[in-house]
């Protein structure tokens, strides 16, 4: 087996070389602007777009350089907080309201790539959210009773049945539920971009929006004079100067083996390839591409909260190595591929919606935490212009309350704050 180093660029953008749209100079006006080109803002401006308004998208780098073309592709409702969490925290009807809304998400995307033949490697996959000890089959065993509660199909496995459907010796049990799927999300917003292009939609490439103002978005070489402006730059809002208590980030990393022997597949997934997460607050997480390649992920505390990208990927293809061989000793993986990439989170992990407190034609979205949660709020902010959709304004809003309010957090600061804060949200 070969020692190299994986490289740590992104595997996905290796697979086609981005076909960038130009970028502006000069002065433009329009109905809508969508500011970032990641799965919300394609989302967003797909919906304006049906909807028959005039909608320009601008992107600071390519379409899917943020988080949503970075991705393992795990489209799932489930992303960073469980079903159970919900229910505990907001009772039934909130819960399944909340649950319904991220399936919706799930569903756009699997009707984008139907519909329009999107080649992304579209893998129909069940989700197993699996226990690593005795207190994880617990969290397990919950998500299993709320799916049941709230009449949401899903099977529960034991330390012995597990087995059978996850090779290795190491889990303690898992919940399996049906409706999810892999993809590769860069090729996925690629393609939209492409669809949008071709369907009359304007999008301008390396265009970075430095600030807003009233009806006016600055770019580096123009401007933008729009009625409505929906910023949907995820975590990078705060540095537009809004939501900078309320948004955060967390890292992550990710990694891609070669592809593997059919009779490795058979010892991780001896019955069918399935999409893998464990019960660990700073997760590990992994599933098959169609290649077999295996895509792992996971970070820990010292790196998942910190303030800037880490490059220091070779302790974290050690640590992901070990994951495997932990739980498959009978597996060598060789990583071919392995890069950081971090995702706007709020404190409770329920995503950002609202508009800017001073300036009432600017609208946000971030804090997605999650592919589905992004496309379904990309629709929702295009929904709420052109019908006045309003339902979760409320649930979703910066001015909702947190644990931890922004007089502590300014004492703390955001490292504590969102690691304190997650922990409370997803095991209290
Ligand atoms: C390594 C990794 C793995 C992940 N795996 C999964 C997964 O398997 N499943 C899942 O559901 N989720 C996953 N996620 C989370 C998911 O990627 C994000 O929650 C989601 O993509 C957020 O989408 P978005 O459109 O809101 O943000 P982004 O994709 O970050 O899009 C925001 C865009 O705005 C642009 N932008 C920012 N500022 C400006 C500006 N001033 N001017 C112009 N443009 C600007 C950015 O360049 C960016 O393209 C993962 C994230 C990471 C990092």
């Amino acid at each position: 087996m070969s020692n190299s180093a994986p490289s740590s660029n992104v595997f996905w953008y290796s697979l086609k070389d981005p076909n960038q749209s130009e970028s502006l100079s000069g002065q433009i006006k329009t109905k809508t602007v969508v500011v970032g080109g990641g799965m919300a803002g394609l989302s967003c401006a797909q919906k304006l777009h049906e909807a028959g308004l005039e909608v320009v998208v601008i992107e600071k780098d390519f379409c899917g350089s943020g988080a949503s073309g970075k991705t393992s592709g795990f489209i799932t409702p489930d992303s960073e907080i469980e079903l159970g969490s919900l229910l505990d925290t907001y009772g039934p009807e909130k819960a399944k309201r909340i649950w319904e809304f991220v399936i919706s998400g799930v569903e756009n995307i699997r009707k984008n790539i139907e519909q329009y033949g999107i080649s992304c490697d579209y893998q129909k996959q069940d989700s197993l959210f699996v226990a690593n000890n005795t207190s994880g089959f617990k969290s397990v065993k919950k998500e299993y009773e709320a799916r049941r509660q709230l009449e949401y199909v899903s099977t529960l496995y034991d330390n012995t049945e597990i087995k059978k459907v996850v090779g290795g010796s190491m889990y303690t049990g898992g919940v399996r539920y049906p409706e999810t799927f892999g993809m590769n999300s860069y090729l996925y917003c690629q393609a939209i971009k492409e669809i949008l292009r071709t369907s009359g939609v304007t999008i301008y490439e390396q265009t970075f929006a430095k600030s807003i103002t009233g009806h006016e978005v600055l770019t580096e070489r123009g401007r933008i004079t729009a009625e409505h402006i929906i910023v949907c730059a995820d975590r990078f809002i705060p540095d537009l100067g809004a939501l900078e208590k309320e948004i955060y980030h967390v890292q992550t990393f990710l990694g891609v083996t070669k592809p593997l022997t059919n009779e490795q597949v058979k010892k991780i997934f001896p019955e069918e390839k399935m999409m893998v997460w464990d019960t660990d607050l700073v997760y590990n997480y992994f599933r098959l591409t169609g290649d077999n390649r295996l895509l792992i992920g996971g970070g820990d505390l010292l790196y998942t909260y910190a303030h800037n990208v880490s490059n220091n990927t070779s302790r974290f293809g050690r640590r992901l190595k070990n994951y495997i061989k932990k739980k498959f000793p009978t597996i060598d993986i060789e990583m071919e591929y392995l890069w950081p990439g971090m995702l706007g989170v709020s404190k409770d992990l329920l995503p950002i919606i609202g508009l800017d407190k001073d300036n009432e034609h600017v609208f946000y979205v971030g804090a997605a935490t999650g592919l589905p949660w992004a496309s379904a709020l990309g629709r929702y902010a295009a929904e709420r212009l052109i019908h006045g959709r309003n339902e979760f304004d409320e649930d979703f809003s910066p001015r909702r309350k947190f644990v931890i309010g922004h007089r502590l957090q300014s004492l703390l600061g955001a490292p504590p704050t969102y690691a304190l804060s997650h922990g409370i949200a997803k095991y209290l």
